[in-house]
């Protein structure tokens, strides 16, 4: 099994080392025949796409979708959430220049709102520090409601490295996204999804996609042990909208 897309790569336009152009032509090198570039979401503190950024990465790609014929580039973005209420750090002038949207966890973002520091990412980070099952539990549980808003709020592709740092119920969140076509990530950077969770929710229809979440050049389709869990865990290459069989 190997990939023939690349979904989920970061650029110097957050805190990638590699410009859009050096992903692009690492990318051409090894024979891919698609790459999308997914930066971070503007309320990452650290590494957010700037406002006005997208328009420039925008013109950017369709340039070089002019200049190499060899290879279909796209434009995403790793959306934060941001809010229990399922709300990510997407606008409507950003969506307009992106191909697709994608939408994930991760800790250093700016909440929404005052309620959301204390009560989703500070929940988050406190479950995870503290041996606490009813604290754990009911934090999973919120968790995964925060996930099903968010997939009736947005139109989104694909979510990344699902549950990871924001524990849920991977059944529940793998139905509603086989039911709204949202694809989820097999990330190799990343300890979810894993083997177990793959094979618990097969079951439940819906498809895959294994990415790099490159952040350098070399890193490009550097997904050697995501295919080892899809393996592993019996995903069929026809289940992975991102794979061929070799
Ligand atoms: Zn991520
Ligand atoms: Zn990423």
């Amino acid at each position: 099994m190997r990939i023939i897309h690349d979904m989920h790569t970061h650029t110097t336009y957050s805190h990638g080392l590699g410009t859009i152009e050096e992903m692009v032509n690492q990318a051409r090198k090894i024979g891919l025949s698609a790459i999308t570039i997914s930066d971070h979401g503007r309320s990452h503190l650290f590494y957010g796409v700037k406002k006005e950024n997208f328009k420039k990465m925008r013109d950017e790609i369709d340039a070089l979708n002019k200049k190499y014929d060899d290879i279909d580039i796209f434009l995403s973005v790793e959306s934060n959430i941001i809010g229990a209420d399922g709300t990510i750090d997407i606008q409507e002038e950003e969506k307009k220049y992106c191909d697709w949207i994608y939408a994930g966890f991760h800790y250093s973002f700016l909440p929404k709102s005052v309620k959301d520091l204390f009560n989703f990412l500070g929940r988050n980070v406190v479950s995870a520090l503290l041996p606490i099952p009813a604290l754990k539990k009911n934090t999973r549980r919120r968790n995964t409601v925060t996930y099903l808003k968010m997939m009736d709020k947005y139109t989104l592709k694909m979510i990344t490295h699902p549950g990871n740092r924001c524990p849920i119920d991977i059944r529940t969140v793998a139905k509603k996204a086989a039911k709204n076509n949202v694809i989820l990530e097999i990330n190799p950077r990343h300890h979810h999804l894993n083997v177990k969770e793959l094979k618990a929710i097969l079951p439940y229809g819906g498809q895959f996609a294994i990415n790099s979440d490159a952040h350098r050049v070399p890193h490009v389709a550097d997904v050697d042990k995501a295919i080892r869990i899809a393996i592993d865990a019996g995903v069929p290459v026809n289940r992975i909208v991102n794979a061929v069989e070799d």
